[in-house]
Protein backbone atom coordinates (compact mmCIF):
# COMPACT_ATOMS: atom_id res chain seq x y z
CA UNK A 1 0.00 0.00 0.00
CA UNK A 2 1.22 2.81 -0.66
CA UNK A 3 0.06 6.06 1.11
CA UNK A 4 2.48 9.10 0.50
CA UNK A 5 1.00 12.11 0.79
CA UNK A 6 1.24 14.15 -2.70
CA UNK A 7 0.91 17.83 -2.64
CA UNK A 8 0.00 18.64 -6.39
CA UNK A 9 0.12 22.50 -7.02
CA UNK A 10 -1.08 23.03 -10.91
CA UNK A 11 -3.45 25.54 -11.99
CA UNK A 12 -4.18 24.36 -15.62
CA UNK A 13 -7.00 21.94 -14.75
CA UNK A 14 -6.83 19.26 -17.28
CA UNK A 15 -3.27 18.80 -16.43
CA UNK A 16 -4.08 18.44 -12.40
CA UNK A 17 -6.66 16.05 -13.07
CA UNK A 18 -4.07 14.13 -15.12
CA UNK A 19 -1.95 14.05 -12.27
CA UNK A 20 -4.86 13.46 -9.55
CA UNK A 21 -6.18 10.36 -11.54
CA UNK A 22 -2.69 8.59 -11.98
CA UNK A 23 -2.28 9.33 -8.03
CA UNK A 24 -5.50 7.86 -7.53
CA UNK A 25 -5.03 5.33 -8.58
CA UNK A 26 -1.65 3.93 -8.02
CA UNK A 27 -2.58 4.73 -4.09
CA UNK A 28 -1.08 7.81 -3.22
CA UNK A 29 -3.14 10.42 -1.36
CA UNK A 30 -2.96 14.36 -2.28
CA UNK A 31 -4.22 17.58 -2.42
CA UNK A 32 -4.16 19.79 -4.75
CA UNK A 33 -3.42 23.75 -5.07
CA UNK A 34 -3.93 26.17 -7.98
CA UNK A 35 -1.37 29.02 -6.33
CA UNK A 36 1.63 29.56 -5.52
CA UNK A 37 0.54 31.12 -1.89
CA UNK A 38 -2.05 28.33 -1.64
CA UNK A 39 0.75 25.75 -2.38
CA UNK A 40 3.30 27.32 0.60
CA UNK A 41 0.35 27.50 2.93
CA UNK A 42 -1.13 23.51 2.10
CA UNK A 43 2.75 22.38 2.35
CA UNK A 44 3.01 23.93 6.04
CA UNK A 45 -0.20 23.04 7.45
CA UNK A 46 -0.42 19.61 5.44
CA UNK A 47 3.44 18.92 5.51
CA UNK A 48 3.36 16.75 2.29
CA UNK A 49 5.77 13.94 1.60
CA UNK A 50 6.70 15.11 -2.08
CA UNK A 51 5.51 18.49 -3.83
CA UNK A 52 4.37 18.23 -7.86
CA UNK A 53 4.95 22.21 -8.56
CA UNK A 54 4.33 23.64 -12.07
CA UNK A 55 6.53 26.28 -12.08
CA UNK A 56 3.76 28.76 -13.98
CA UNK A 57 1.53 29.90 -11.94
CA UNK A 58 -1.03 32.56 -12.18
CA UNK A 59 0.25 34.54 -8.58
CA UNK A 60 3.91 34.33 -7.20
CA UNK A 61 6.50 32.23 -9.75
CA UNK A 62 7.07 28.62 -8.89
CA UNK A 63 10.84 29.26 -7.84
CA UNK A 64 10.16 31.79 -5.28
CA UNK A 65 7.81 28.96 -3.74
CA UNK A 66 10.35 26.99 -4.14
CA UNK A 67 12.47 29.18 -1.52
CA UNK A 68 9.78 30.22 0.86
CA UNK A 69 9.30 26.05 1.06
CA UNK A 70 12.83 25.42 1.55
CA UNK A 71 13.34 27.85 4.38
CA UNK A 72 11.74 25.81 6.62
CA UNK A 73 11.41 22.34 4.95
CA UNK A 74 13.34 19.76 2.88
CA UNK A 75 10.23 18.15 1.58
CA UNK A 76 11.34 16.50 -2.32
CA UNK A 77 9.96 18.92 -4.80
CA UNK A 78 9.23 18.18 -8.56
CA UNK A 79 9.09 20.80 -10.59
CA UNK A 80 6.87 20.52 -14.03
CA UNK A 81 7.83 22.79 -16.66
CA UNK A 82 6.96 23.83 -20.05
CA UNK A 83 9.69 23.13 -22.33
CA UNK A 84 10.44 26.72 -23.26
CA UNK A 85 11.14 27.14 -19.63
CA UNK A 86 14.35 25.75 -19.59
CA UNK A 87 16.18 28.70 -17.41
CA UNK A 88 13.28 28.50 -14.89
CA UNK A 89 13.86 24.89 -14.96
CA UNK A 90 17.29 25.53 -13.54
CA UNK A 91 16.98 28.19 -11.53
CA UNK A 92 13.92 25.70 -9.88
CA UNK A 93 16.84 23.47 -9.05
CA UNK A 94 19.04 25.72 -8.01
CA UNK A 95 16.75 27.33 -5.43
CA UNK A 96 16.11 23.56 -3.87
CA UNK A 97 14.21 21.42 -6.16
CA UNK A 98 14.82 17.51 -6.51
CA UNK A 99 13.98 16.76 -9.77
CA UNK A 100 11.71 18.02 -13.19
CA UNK A 101 9.03 16.60 -14.94
CA UNK A 102 8.60 18.69 -18.74
CA UNK A 103 5.53 19.08 -20.49
CA UNK A 104 3.73 17.32 -22.32
CA UNK A 105 4.83 14.20 -20.24
CA UNK A 106 3.48 10.78 -19.56
CA UNK A 107 1.99 9.03 -16.74
CA UNK A 108 4.40 6.76 -17.12
CA UNK A 109 7.09 9.31 -16.78
CA UNK A 110 5.37 11.04 -13.67
CA UNK A 111 5.05 7.83 -11.73
CA UNK A 112 9.36 7.00 -12.46
CA UNK A 113 9.85 10.20 -10.95
CA UNK A 114 7.45 10.14 -7.71
CA UNK A 115 9.92 6.39 -7.55
CA UNK A 116 12.92 8.13 -7.82
CA UNK A 117 12.02 10.11 -5.37
CA UNK A 118 10.58 7.74 -2.77
CA UNK A 119 13.64 5.78 -3.34
CA UNK A 120 15.31 9.33 -2.60
CA UNK A 121 13.40 9.27 0.90
CA UNK A 122 14.69 6.11 2.21
CA UNK A 123 17.77 7.29 1.50
CA UNK A 124 17.71 10.69 3.14
CA UNK A 125 15.98 8.38 6.05
CA UNK A 126 18.98 6.16 6.01
CA UNK A 127 22.03 9.50 5.73
CA UNK A 128 19.84 10.58 9.43
CA UNK A 129 21.50 7.31 10.95
CA UNK A 130 25.02 8.60 9.96
CA UNK A 131 25.90 5.82 7.70
CA UNK A 132 29.66 6.35 7.54
CA UNK A 133 29.90 4.17 4.31
CA UNK A 134 27.96 4.18 1.11
CA UNK A 135 26.99 1.70 -1.16
CA UNK A 136 24.82 1.61 -4.55
CA UNK A 137 25.21 -1.52 -6.59
CA UNK A 138 28.86 -2.65 -6.94
CA UNK A 139 30.14 1.32 -5.98
CA UNK A 140 31.22 1.65 -2.30
CA UNK A 141 32.57 4.82 -0.94
CA UNK A 142 34.20 4.61 2.79
CA UNK A 143 34.40 8.42 4.21
CA UNK A 144 36.07 7.60 6.85
CA UNK A 145 38.80 6.47 4.75
CA UNK A 146 38.42 8.16 1.50
CA UNK A 147 38.41 4.38 -0.52
CA UNK A 148 36.01 4.39 -3.53
CA UNK A 149 35.54 0.64 -4.57
CA UNK A 150 33.55 -1.04 -7.66
CA UNK A 151 32.88 -4.60 -6.27
CA UNK A 152 36.25 -5.77 -5.68
CA UNK A 153 38.23 -3.69 -7.50
CA UNK A 154 39.53 0.00 -5.71
CA UNK A 155 39.24 3.01 -7.84
CA UNK A 156 41.82 5.67 -7.80
CA UNK A 157 40.66 8.87 -7.52
CA UNK A 158 42.20 12.32 -7.93
CA UNK A 159 40.79 14.91 -4.90
CA UNK A 160 38.94 16.64 -7.33
CA UNK A 161 37.23 13.16 -8.62
CA UNK A 162 36.28 12.31 -5.32
CA UNK A 163 34.93 15.06 -4.07
CA UNK A 164 32.87 15.09 -7.66
CA UNK A 165 31.63 11.56 -6.96
CA UNK A 166 30.93 12.42 -3.09
CA UNK A 167 28.75 14.96 -4.18
CA UNK A 168 26.68 13.24 -6.30
CA UNK A 169 26.45 10.09 -3.52
CA UNK A 170 25.11 12.46 -1.24
CA UNK A 171 22.70 13.48 -3.38
CA UNK A 172 21.42 10.24 -5.10
CA UNK A 173 18.06 10.61 -6.95
CA UNK A 174 18.78 14.33 -7.02
CA UNK A 175 19.42 16.31 -10.23
CA UNK A 176 22.02 18.54 -9.41
CA UNK A 177 22.75 21.59 -11.57
CA UNK A 178 26.04 22.38 -13.15
CA UNK A 179 25.98 25.58 -10.78
CA UNK A 180 25.74 24.01 -7.71
CA UNK A 181 28.53 21.31 -9.03
CA UNK A 182 30.86 23.76 -9.33
CA UNK A 183 30.17 26.29 -6.42
CA UNK A 184 30.35 22.95 -4.22
CA UNK A 185 33.25 21.02 -5.81
CA UNK A 186 35.47 24.02 -6.66
CA UNK A 187 33.47 27.14 -4.31
CA UNK A 188 32.91 28.89 -7.97
CA UNK A 189 30.73 28.88 -10.58
CA UNK A 190 31.81 30.79 -13.60
CA UNK A 191 29.69 29.71 -17.11
CA UNK A 192 33.06 28.89 -18.57
CA UNK A 193 34.30 26.58 -15.85
CA UNK A 194 31.11 24.12 -16.71
CA UNK A 195 33.79 22.83 -19.26
CA UNK A 196 36.29 21.76 -16.93
CA UNK A 197 33.36 20.05 -14.88
CA UNK A 198 32.46 18.01 -18.78
CA UNK A 199 36.25 17.02 -18.26
CA UNK A 200 36.64 15.91 -15.20
CA UNK A 201 32.90 14.41 -15.20
CA UNK A 202 34.44 12.17 -18.04
CA UNK A 203 37.29 10.81 -16.23
CA UNK A 204 35.77 10.08 -13.25
CA UNK A 205 33.11 8.37 -15.30
CA UNK A 206 36.23 6.03 -16.88
CA UNK A 207 37.13 4.99 -14.03
CA UNK A 208 33.54 4.29 -12.61
CA UNK A 209 31.66 3.23 -15.47
CA UNK A 210 32.00 -0.12 -17.22
CA UNK A 211 30.58 1.51 -20.74
CA UNK A 212 30.99 5.17 -20.25
CA UNK A 213 29.10 5.43 -23.25
CA UNK A 214 26.09 4.18 -21.55
CA UNK A 215 27.00 5.43 -18.16
CA UNK A 216 25.38 3.07 -15.75
CA UNK A 217 25.72 5.64 -12.23
CA UNK A 218 25.55 8.95 -13.15
CA UNK A 219 23.02 10.41 -15.41
CA UNK A 220 23.53 13.73 -17.91
CA UNK A 221 21.11 16.04 -17.87
CA UNK A 222 21.97 18.12 -20.96
CA UNK A 223 22.15 21.63 -20.38
CA UNK A 224 21.16 20.93 -16.92
CA UNK A 225 23.77 19.35 -14.82
CA UNK A 226 23.76 15.29 -13.51
CA UNK A 227 22.09 12.74 -11.03
CA UNK A 228 23.82 9.99 -9.05
CA UNK A 229 20.88 7.23 -10.05
CA UNK A 230 19.97 4.27 -7.30
CA UNK A 231 21.13 1.12 -8.62
CA1 LIG B 1 0.74 26.75 -15.28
Amino acid sequence: MNKLLILVVEDDAPVRSLITITLKAHDYRFITSATGEGAVIDAASHNPDIILLDLGLPDIDGVDVIRRIRSWSNVPIIVISARSEDNDKIDALDAGADDYLTKPFSVEELLARLRVTQRRLSIMQNNLMQKSVYENGQLKIDYASGCVSLGTEELHLTPIEYRLLCLLAQNTGKVLTHKFILQNVWGSSLESDVGSLRVFMATLRRKLEKAPGSPQYIQTHIGIGYRMLKI
